[in-house]
């Protein structure tokens, strides 16, 4: 018999998983023809935001590969849009002049980004954030101009925002509502996102109304209504999108907002489904993936059925939104702002930062917002999808993470079988219990690759590895964690691929173990360089343009692009001559502010870039290192001397123990604090490393944090000589060097692998000797980055200096 034949108009996300269940159902059924306009393989568009913010490569999103089109005989057009479809001949004609008949014809034309129409917005560096082209636009971009303004702060507009964050820019959020995410989340859940994202360094500018955007050829800012203007190199629209439906308007398919289709997806023309973003059921237009997936199975199930009306068909989504944005957990569905008959559970704990609403009516929940802890998210979705009475329901079934025993149940393990852990794409407990029992799957990419969840935004990940875990036994953390999307090495191997095989140099070490991406990303490359610098402490030679930009330049970025420098004052102490300093260099560069920091240091902000080394020599401090990844500051009370609790002279074991490891790099920051009494004035407590004094002797505690992730440090020692002090701190710093993942703070890694983990590793003689070897080795290479700047031409040039550009238009 001839097979029937099929064409998909769009190579996207909806349509190619159409395609899938077609396949899946009956794979001789169709001959199909696909035409995409992007020149791509069928790609996963959510993981654009992980591309942009240096998660993912390019190639790493590839959902179905040239090969899989091969496999199923499918006949692919790529870079080629179809310009016009003939319902009567039932032929399509591409832009190629390729022309095509059909039996069933799929229009899967998705989208097209809504572009704001203000004068201006047809400027060079206007953008929107929609596909691959878009995303290496802003990379490239990044690597030229410095400040971006981001239209829109909803879900795409703050991941394209934390994405060119990542690049390196300045981002300012322009949002024309008071509150972020308004159409997911409430005002309350709204403003602890805004804190959360500029502590992450995101600048916003609420209930803004643009006015135009300026510039020559090239867009240079935005001008607002309220006539204040932002300076703007590049200018991302993502207020929206508008359903691409041009085609199917000229061929004669019923459309509203878009193509108007029925419970399985036909369309007002015989032989014609529409699905995806195109496609309007019941009157709502979906834009997310997982109800666009749903219409795809209704759309495949009627296909293949000859034509009989046998199943229900589509009967429309509850939507829901995770937010991409790494340290941020968002999570919204349904209807989640009060109403007249609704009634809500709220849950605000400001210390943890975490906010719950669960919104009911008639007995059922019908919207929640979840901030700062989403594992109740699986469960309230299965609430919503069943409809379930929850009359008889305690708060604390409902929303089981407040369940306050210490011994609290793992989520998944409380879930029941047909409860859905991965949203996007349909997949519950039940069916990733039966794959990992039958088929013995052992990783997190196993379980995608057998039943495709976390296949699409990845948001379930956690709770797959967990359930991975509780069936198979395995501990979670034998989990292999990949360095970024660039390599499928964990941390540790590439650690130990360039101890093994003495590799020297970023480059080299991509080339020999295989990286995906040329030139690797924002993740990989700093690690890379920080492990070959461990590996090889006298001989390396950093690479700077491994770095980030504080580290690269030796000073702190500030939110307006000039910088803050914090020259160093061992514990904390100084004198009249450097105070005088500070002040003749504060009047002679106009500094804006002097500020006493956190750590018992000056802090001159609002330096110009190329001011940065004039300022040094004026000073002729050493660095603070208030910008690196390495030891920052010994916070120290005032100790024996001056106070009348003291028991130890804090001040002279902090300015010794500061001195001693000035500029050692480690995997993240490592702040120090000494405390002469229990009292604890200068927070040990709460640093990587804190000590306290004791009658007699010092207590050392490790792994505080006084971070987003507050953490009291764990007593690790008690010892009774400075030079014990030096020795302890020595053999822990140097295991933390070499046993953490590049960009783990000391209270994460001890989280992760234990404090008896590490006692365990320091309890034998001979290693701690090693280790205290091995990092008074990398000590005697520390040199102070500012005068080793200034003693280079090359780098002030390079790296400081005002460039003109030439204007040619
Ligand atoms: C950066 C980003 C992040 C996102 N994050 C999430 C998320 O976290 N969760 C979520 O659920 N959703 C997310 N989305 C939305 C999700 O990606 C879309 O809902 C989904 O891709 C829509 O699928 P689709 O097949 O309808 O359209 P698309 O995937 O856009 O595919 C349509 C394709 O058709 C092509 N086309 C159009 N006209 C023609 C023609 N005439 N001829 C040939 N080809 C044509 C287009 O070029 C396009 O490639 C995100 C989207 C973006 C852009
Ligand atoms: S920690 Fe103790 S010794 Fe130090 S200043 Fe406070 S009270 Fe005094």
């Amino acid at each position: 018999m001839l097979k029937q034949k099929i064409i998909l108009i769009g190579n996207g996300m909806a349509g190619v998983r159409t395609l899938e269940e077609i396949i899946k159902k009956d794979p001789n059924k169709f001959e199909i023809t696909v035409f995409g306009e992007e020149p791509h393989p069928n790609y996963n568009r959510i993981l654009l935001s992980s591309v942009l913010q240096g998660d993912a490569s390019i190639d790493s999103i590839v959902l179905n590969s040239y090969e899989w089109y091969e496999e199923n005989q499918i006949e692919l057009f790529t870079g080629d849009t179809v310009v016009k479809v003939d319902t009567k001949s039932q032929t399509v004609i591409s832009q190629n002049g390729i022309s095509r008949h059909y039996d069933q014809l799929i229009f899967a034309t998705g989208s097209n980004p809504f572009m704001l129409p203000l004068p201006g917005a047809d400027k060079e560096g206007v953008i929107a954030f929609r596909n691959i082209k878009d995303c290496e636009t802003m990379i490239d971009t990044a690597k030229n101009y410095k400040k971006a303004a981001v239209i829109g702060g909803g879900l795409l507009g703050l991941e394209a925002a934390r994405g060119l964050l990542n690049l390196d820019m300045e981002v300012e959020v322009i949002h024309i509502a008071d509150y972020l995410m308004e159409r997911q989340l409430d005002d309350q859940a709204g403003r602890m996102l805004k804190e959360e994202l500029e502590e992450q360094g995101m600048k916003f500018r609420l209930n803004a109304h643009t006015e135009r955007l300026t510039g020559k050829k090239r867009v240079d800012g935005v001008l607002f209504k309220d006539g204040s203007k932002l300076d703007a190199d590049l200018v991302v629209m993502a207020v929206g999108i508008k359903p691409n439906v041009a085609l199917a308007k000229e061929a004669g398919l019923e459309t509203n907002r878009a193509i108007v289709v029925n419970d399985y997806m036909q369309t007002s023309v015989q032989n014609v489904y529409a699905v995806g973003e195109c496609a309007e059921h019941s009157g709502i237009v979906y834009g997310l993936v997982a109800p666009l997936y749903e219409q795809g199975k209704a759309l495949a199930e009627h296909i293949c059925a000859n034509d009989t009306l046998i199943e229900p068909g589509y009967q429309g989504s509850i939507v829901y939104t995770q937010l991409k944005v790494s340290g941020v957990d968002v999570f919204s569905a349904g209807r989640f702002q009060d109403g007249e008959k609704t009634k809500s559970i709220r849950v605000h704990d400001e210390f943890e930062g975490i906010f719950k609403k669960v919104v009911v009516e008639d007995n059922k929940v019908i919207g929640a917002v979840l901030f700062g802890d989403t594992s109740d998210s699986p469960r309230l979705l299965t609430m919503m999808r069943n409809g379930q009475d929850i009359s008889k329901m305690s708060k604390v079934a409902i929303l089981p993470s407040e369940n306050e025993s210490d011994e609290k149940e793992s989520v998944v393990v409380a879930m029941a079988d047909s409860e859905t852990i991965c949203g996007c794409n349909g997949v519950s407990k039940g069916d990733i219990v039966k794959a990992i029992n039958e088929q013995g799957l052992t990783t997190v990419d196993q379980v995608k690759a057998c039943t495709n969840a976390s296949r699409s935004c990845g948001g379930c990940k956690p709770l797959v590895a967990e359930l991975l875990s509780v069936t198979t036994g395995e501990e979670a953390s034998s989990q292999k964690e990949p360095i970024c999307g660039c390599s499928d090495l964990s941390h540790e191997e590439v650690a130990a691929e360039i101890r093994d095989k003495g590799l020297n140099y970023v480059r080299e070490v991509m080339n020999v173990l295989g990286w995906t991406t040329e030139n690797g990303c924002s993740k990989c490359r700093p690690a890379v360089n920080y492990y070959l610098g461990l590996n090889n402490p006298i001989e390396y030679e950093d690479d700077s343009t491994s770095k980030f930009v504080n580290e690269r330049l030796h000073a702190n970025i500030q939110n307006d692009g000039t910088f803050s420098v914090v020259p160093r004052m061992y514990g904390g102490v100084t004198n009249s001559e450097q105070l005088r300093k500070i002040a003749d260099v504060a009047d002679k560069y106009q500094v804006p502010l002097l500020k006493v920091t956190g750590g018992q240091r000056i802090d001159l902000l609002g330096i110009a870039k190329e001011d940065l080394p004039k300022v040094w020599t004026d000073l002729g401090m050493r660095s603070g290192y208030a910008y690196g990844k390495s030891i920052r500051t010994v916070k120290t009370c005032v100790g024996e001397n001056f106070c009348r609790f003291g028991t130890q002279d804090s001040i002279g074991l902090g300015i010794q123990i500061e001195k001693k490891y000035e500029g050692l790099s480690t995997p993240h920051k490592v702040k120090m604090a000494v405390s002469a009494c229990p009292r604890n004035c200068a927070e040990s407590g709460i640093k990587d490393i804190g000590i306290v004094g004791v009658e007699g002797a010092w207590e050392i505690y490790v792994g505080g944090n006084g971070g987003v992730d507050l953490r009291s440090a764990e007593l690790f020692a008690k010892v009774h000589t400075d030079q014990e002090v030096l020795d302890t701190i020595s053999s822990f710093l140097q295991f933390y060097r070499e046993d953490a993942r590049y960009l783990e703070r000391t209270s994460h890694w001890v989280e992760r692998v234990g404090l008896d983990h590490i006692k365990k590793a320091l309890e034998n003689e001979e290693k701690r000797a090693q280790l205290i070897e091995r990092v008074e080795l990398a000590l005697t290479k520390q040199q102070d980055p500012w005068s080793d700047v200034l003693e280079s031409k090359d780098k002030q040039e390079s790296l400081y200096e005002k460039k003109e550009v030439e204007v040619t238009n």
